[in-house]
């Protein structure tokens, strides 16, 4: 579960659609300017597809106003947009000038499509782009010399490494503020953000695929004697060591999070209570047979803990750490060092 691409397109969205507005308004101004001056001279289809253009751009600007598939949007705008760009080149009656507004296709395409599909965008319009200027400039020999010629591809080149190298630099900043905003800095396993955001998708798989998800609460035993006996320091050691054994003990789909203090959180993906109860056996048997070696000394550490499971003792993450909490605290008032299953699995226990 370490992918944090949903959550990245989730915090792109606000800001490309900010960029896509813009765009557009200033396409519908465009549009306005452009197919005026091109009545006026007579080319009537750059005319009409630039009224076009104005139109749908109106059209869009109404249609991503509450829209859940910006990126599907972004896509079916740019496409016809950067093509009219193509079409306009094309022209005959299109002055040379025309060809500067290639160079907005980089910055556009980065800004709306990200590093990837903005590279790929770009490089395929730049390039009918180049095509067109070629096949329309031949016959022009003041234009077909080395100068020119290498002054626009450059300045095109320039353009299209900076937006490249500038998104990239973007995107892998917000990953890291991304991670460091959702990861416990102590242990560096989740906090309690990201174990509520992989819940819900957890959640939505679970109903969709109609799989078990449970979920454990482990609160070390008696902590603050560690502490007291062995010092601060001590018990920062001790809460990553058993973030450690909890990593050993998980599947790769399964997530472990620091929910606050010496309590933990765990996510179990397609996992009912009965198989919870498993997992939370191993770990706490796991962290009571490997005790913390520190200067010579071994750091005995128990844990307690509670199971719930979805659907059975709740439908959000709050109801579920609520049940497995109460259980984890029977856990203590029985004798530490245990886990408490769901009620479902206590019950089917009782029966046979
Ligand atoms: P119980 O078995 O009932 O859970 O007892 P306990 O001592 O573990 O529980 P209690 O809530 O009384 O104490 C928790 C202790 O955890 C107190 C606090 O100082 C310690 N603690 C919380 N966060 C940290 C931390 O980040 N580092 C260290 N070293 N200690 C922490
Ligand atoms: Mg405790
Ligand atoms: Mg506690």
């Amino acid at each position: 579960m370490d992918s944090y691409k949903d959550s990245l397109k989730e915090l792109a969205r606000p800001y490309r659609k900010a960029v896509l507005k813009a765009l557009l308004v200033l396409t519908i101004i465009g549009a306005i300017l452009f197919s005026s001056m091109n009545l006026l001279k007579g080319s009537y289809p750059l005319a009409l597809v630039e009224v076009a253009m104005g139109v749908y751009s109106i059209v869009v600007y109404r249609a991503i106003r509450h829209t859940r598939h910006l990126e599907r949007w972004i896509i079916a705008y740019l496409i016809p947009f950067f093509t009219a760009m193509m079409f306009a080149m094309a022209t005959p009656r299109a002055t040379s000038a025309v060809h500067a507004w290639v160079l907005l296709i980089p910055i556009i395409s980065h800004l709306l499509m990200g590093r990837r599909l903005g590279l790929a965008v770009s490089v395929f319009y730049m390039g009918v782009a180049a095509v067109i200027f070629l096949y329309r400039h031949l016959d022009q020999p003041e234009m077909m010399q080395a100068l020119p010629i290498t002054n626009i591809a450059v300045i095109s080149l320039c353009i299209l490494v900076f937006s490249h190298v500038y998104e990239v630099t973007r995107e892998t900043s917000e990953r890291r503020l991304m991670k460091m905003a959702q990861t416990d800095p102590l242990t560096g396993l989740a906090n309690r953000a990201r174990l509520s955001d992989i819940f819900e998708r957890e959640k939505n798989r679970a109903q969709r695929y109609s799989t078990p998800v449970s979920v454990l609460v482990l609160d070390l035993d008696h902590f603050k004697s560690v502490n007291d006996d062995h010092g601060h320091e001590t018990g920062d050691l001790a809460l990553q060591h058993v973030a450690r054994i909890f990593r050993e003990c998980l599947r790769a789909t399964d997530l472990p999070a620091r929910l606050g203090g010496e309590e933990f959180g765990i996510l179990l993906s397609n996992t009912n209570s009965q198989q919870a109860l498993e997992v939370a056996e191993k770990i706490r048997l796991a962290v009571a047979s490997t005790p913390l070696a520190i200067n010579s000394n071994a750091v005995r550490l128990t844990l307690s803990g509670g199971v719930a499971e979805l659907g059975i003792d709740g439908d959000t993450l709050r109801d579920l750490v609520r049940e497995a909490d109460t259980r984890l605290y029977t856990a203590k008032e029985s004798g530490r060092n245990q886990i408490v299953p769901a009620l479902s699995v206590s019950a089917a226990a009782a029966r046979t």
